[in-house]
């Protein structure tokens, strides 16, 4: 059976799982594909990621990103890509395990790995030691409908600029869908209405009550995530 999907994303690292969460709310069925093995899992203690001041469990922050993209409605499926084709109409994508996906975009953000695009005419592929996948600013690949986000699309071996980038490719590929004008802002009540503006696209007016609580509940959420230690073990270089 082939699974469809609106965007596929290709590795669930920092890049993947932050532009899943902006395609996903915008009401995209989007499909996570990942081996689970981000590079940010051998870090030690992450402390420059911002909003941490005290820095987080590297695990712990992957946890928290992966709940916030199912939280937005993307599906997460654990295999490794080992094949993607271009169709009349998207791509086709398979896994190791033969799950097959059909999907009109597709976001590659598996750091440096690159053989499940190598079939695919017009991907450009720079060779530093390490491989990366030649783009624009947003990720665009110069082939229709594929991106690539994150250290792949060689962005600058920090968590929070590969994950802002996963996140400025998915605004990309909404734009390109033609979707209208879309900003994801929660606002307050009245921010657009009262000034005779009607409430753009992807915008939410939300109530002081609302407000409250939503951060009651984010309040709840985090408590609970931060109240032990994180349970996985640290992991290091393979070579070790
Ligand atoms: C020891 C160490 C410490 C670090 N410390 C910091 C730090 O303190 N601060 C900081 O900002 N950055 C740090 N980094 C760097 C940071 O982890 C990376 O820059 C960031 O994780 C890159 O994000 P990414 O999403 O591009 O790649 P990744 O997070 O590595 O995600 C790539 C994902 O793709 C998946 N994948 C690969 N191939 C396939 C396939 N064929 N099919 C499906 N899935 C696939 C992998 O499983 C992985 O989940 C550190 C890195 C290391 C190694």
């Amino acid at each position: 059976m082939t699974v469809p999907t609106d965007v596929l994303i290709v590795g669930g690292g920092v890049a993947g799982r932050s532009a899943g969460i902006f395609t996903a709310r915008h009401g995209m069925d989007t499909l996570i594909v990942d081996t689970g093995e981000s590079i940010l899992r051998r870090n030690a203690h992450i402390e420059n990621f911002p909003g941490f001041p005290a820095g987080v469990n590297p695990r712990q922050l992957l946890d928290l990103m992966g709940e916030q993209a199912d939280r937005a409605g993307c599906e997460r499926h654990d295999g490794r890509v080992t094949h993607v084709e271009q169709t009349d109409d998207g791509f086709a994508v398979e896994t190791e395990s033969g799950d097959r996906f059909r999907t009109e975009y597709v976001i590659a953000a598996t750091k440096n790995t690159v053989d499940y695009l190598e079939t695919i005419d017009g991907v450009g592929f720079i060779d530093r030691g390490k491989t990366f996948v030649d783009t624009d600013e947003q990720g665009r690949t110069g082939v229709d409908g594929l991106y690539a986000a994150g250290r792949l699309a060689e962005k600058s071996h920090q968590a929070v600029v590969c994950a802002g980038h996963g996140a400025e490719v998915a605004v990309a590929l909404l734009e390109a869908d033609d979707r209208p004008f879309y900003h994801d802002w929660v606002a307050p009540d009245g921010y657009f209405t009262d000034r005779g503006r009607d409430l753009p696209p992807g915008c939410e007016e939300i109530s002081e009550e609302e407000s409250r609580r939503r951060e009651t509940k984010a309040l709840e959420a985090m408590c609970d995530r931060f109240e032990s230690l994180h349970p996985d073990e640290q992991i290091t270089h393979p070579s070790l």
